[in-house]
C-alpha cells in the first residue's frame, strides 16, 4: 500500500505553499487507496515553536486533509537518530568538525545545493570530538555503498550523486541528528513508500538514498512536486508577506474550498506553480 506524508517544521506558520504540499501528498495517497501520515519536524530547538503544532493540526482539519494514525514528532525520536549516528561512526564514516559557517564560506571552492560546499577541512585531522559536529565522509560512504539509483515519479530514475553536497553534517553539535539523517530514518520508521515533498528538496534525495544504503533502510519512490512561487519567481514565504493559513482560517475563509482551488491549480493573483526548481538552496543544516 502506498504511504505518503506531509512533514512541516514548526519554525513559522503554514502558508499557501504548505497547503499545496499537504494537498498533493494527501491526494496521492487517497487517489491510490493509500495512507497519508503527518509528521512534525520539531528538532531544530532554536527555531522550533511548540505552540505552532496545534495551529498546524487546526490548519489541516480546516483544509479537510485527514491524516492516518498518530501524528509523529521528531523530538520523540532523538535516540533512534543517535543510534544511527553511532552505527555510522562505528563504520568509520563520520568525522568530527569544528569549522564555523564563516570558515567554510571562506575555504569553499564550490557551491552545492545548500550553498558553499564544505571542503573537507577536518577530514583525517585529529579534531576534539567533544561538542563537535559529525560529518559524513561522502567519498568513503560512496565507495562502500557503490552505484545507487533512486526514482522520482515525475523526473524518472536518477543516479545518486551525494557528492554534490560535500561532506554533510549528520550529527549537529547541538543535536544527535541533522535534517538529512532524521528525515531518512523517519521515512523508514513511518513506512513511507512515496516520499512526497517540494522540488526544492530534490537534490537532498541523493544524500537520503546514500543513507538508506548505509543503514539498510527500505528505498521508497519520491515525488517532488512543483512549488508555489510569487510573481518574481521566488518561493512563497511568510517573511515576504503571504497570508498564513491560520489568518485565512480565522478570517472565516472556507478551507475546503481553498483545497479544491489548489487541486484545480487555481491560485491567487500573482502566485503560480513552478516546476523544476531543483537546486534552490533551502536548508540551513
Ligand atoms: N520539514 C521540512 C519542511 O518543513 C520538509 C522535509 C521533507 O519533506 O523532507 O519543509
Amino acid at each position: 500500500m502506498i504511504v505518503t506524508r506531509f512533514a512541516p517544521s514548526p519554525n513559522g506558520p503554514l502558508h499557501l505553499g504548505h497547503a499545496y504540499a499537504a494537498t498533493v501528498a494527501h491526494d496521492l495517497a487517497r487517489g491510490r487507496g493509500g495512507s497519508f501520515r503527518l509528521r512534525i519536524e520539531d528538532i531544530d530547538g532554536a527555531r522550533s515553536r511548540s505552540e505552532l503544532v496545534d495551529e498546524f493540526l487546526a490548519d489541516m482539519r480546516w483544509l479537510g486533509l485527514d491524516w492516518d494514525g498518530e501524528v509523529a514528532f521528531q523530538s520523540a525520536r532523538l535516540e533512534s537518530y543517535a543510534a544511527a549516528g553511532e552505527r555510522l561512526k562505528a563504520m568509520g564514516l563520520l568525522y568530527p568538525c569544528r569549522c564555523t559557517r564563516a570558515e567554510i564560506a571562506e575555504a569553499a571552492t564550490a557551491t552545492g545545493p545548500d550553498g558553499p560546499v564544505y571542503p573537507g577541512t577536518c577530514r583525517g585531522r585529529n579534531v576534539d570530538p567533544d561538542g563537535a559536529a559529525w560529518r559524513l565522509d561522502v567519498a568513503a560512504a560512496v565507495a562502500l555503498a557503490g552505484v545507487l539509483e533512486w526514482t522520482d515519479e515525475l523526473a524518472g530514475t536518477q543516479c545518486a550523486a551525494p557528492e554534490i553536497f560535500g561532506d554533510v553534517v549528520l550529527l549537529r553539535k547541538d543535536l544527535p541528528a541533522s535534517y538529512h539523517l532524521a528525515v531518512t530514518l523517519d521515512d523508514a520508521a513511518d513506512g513511507i513508500s512515496l516520499v512526497t515533498r517540494g522540488s526544492d528538496l530534490f537534490a537532498a534525495s541523493h544524500i537520503h538514498r546514500l543513507l538508506q544504503a548505509l543503514l539498510d533502510l527500505p528505498v521508497p519512490v519520491w515525488h517532488h512536486h512543483g512549488l508555489l512561487v510569487e510573481a518574481d519567481g521566488r518561493k512563497l514565504a511568510k517573511r515576504r508577506g503571504s497570508p498564513t493559513l491560520a489568518d485565512r482560517r480565522q478570517s472565516g475563509e472556507d478551507g475546503k474550498a481553498l483545497t479544491e482551488a489548489l487541486r484545480a491549480h487555481r491560485f491567487p493573483a500573482g502566485i503560480s506553480l513552478a516546476e523544476g526548481l531543483h537546486s534552490e538552496p533551502w536548508h540551513t543544516y
